[in-house]
């Protein structure tokens, strides 16, 4: 009897094991050919949709509330990581507009207030639809948003539908892009039937308008990329400053650098800036006679 418990219980942890094994998610892939970006950013990190479990624990580290919209600020990816969100994975997912209709009210300042989503009119009782795949994280009354519905979805966006006339699911409920959300309505702070729609990433909102063309109904891009508290779809977005080839002096942290082109010399630098060829000479441990090649930087002051 001793034997066969010992042997089942060795069976049942291979077995557990095996599973674990089997199931382990292929979350992360370090992502390596985007040789423009290293420069820029740090962690660059790629989430494939349809990994919703992973997703919990690799970026939402597990914390999963059915009454707050926000997360802990310390739970926030690093300031320098990039996380690239892949919105529609494979073949068997799609993104659905929860609601057709005119935009009557854009994501930004209004009114000397943030507004952090997107308001599409619509008639009462009109039905709103799930965005993309996911899990509902909230489906409560929630102050100025009325009835409220959050959703986590696979690819690692939560997006939310505000002002419902009624809710149609239960916290923890898998849904699919398409599902029945609510019903619209003007629950809230609302003057008027609307869906108040709402993207997020780690509870930031961004405005969905950069990859959803509400007009037509589809995505702008495959791919939604964070940094530092901002999304977009363009890399090159994150970008504030001019690119180091232009010629053109930057301004970084109080600094200014002069990128060389053809033709300058110490003495025309110096002019320009007002400055000396003795000190240019001194902020970048170069004399006089240095050959100044093109593109490199020198720190003026
Ligand atoms: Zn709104």
């Amino acid at each position: 009897m001793k034997s066969l418990t010992l042997t089942l219980i060795i069976s049942l942890s291979f077995s557990i094991y095996g599973v674990a094994q089997q199931t382990l998610p292929d979350t992360i892939k370090p992502k390596l050919q985007i040789s423009e970006m290293d420069s820029l950013l740090g962690t660059v990190e790629e989430i494939p949709e349809d990994s919703l479990k992973s997703l919990d624990e690799s970026l939402y580290k597990n914390i999963w509330s059915s009454t707050q919209i926000k997360y802990p600020v310390n739970t926030l990816p690093n300031k320098n990581d990039t996380i690239i969100i892949t919105l529609l994975g494979n073949d068997s997912t799609t993104f659905v507009q929860p609601i057709k209709g005119a935009v009557i009210s854009k994501y930004g300042p209004r009114r000397g207030r943030m507004h952090t989503g997107t308001d599409i009119r619509l008639n009462s009782g009109d039905t709103v639809r799930c965005a993309f795949d996911g899990r509902v994280r909230l489906a409560r009354r929630f102050s100025g948003y009325g009835n409220l519905v959050l959703v986590r979805h696979n690819n690692g966006l939560e997006t939310i539908y505000g002002h419902l006339k009624a809710i149609s699911v239960k916290v923890n409920d898998t849904i699919k892009a398409g599902d029945l959300i609510g019903l619209g309505g003007r629950t809230g702070r609302a003057t008027c039937n609307h869906l108040h729609f709402e993207t997020r990433l780690f509870g930031q909102p961004f405005d969905s308008n950069k990859y959803i063309d509400f007009e037509t109904g589809s995505l702008r891009s495959g791919k939604v990329y964070y940094a530092n508290k901002r999304a977009e779809i363009d890399l090159h977005n994150f970008k504030k400053k001019p690119l180091p080839s232009d010629g053109a002096e930057l301004a970084a942290g109080g600094t200014t650098k002069h990128v060389i082109r053809k033709g300058d010399n110490l003495s025309t630098i110096a002019r320009r800036y007002h400055t000396s060829v003795r000190k240019i000479c001194a902020n970048n441990k170069i004399t006089a006679q240095t050959t100044l090649k093109i593109g490199r930087v020198l720190r003026i002051n």
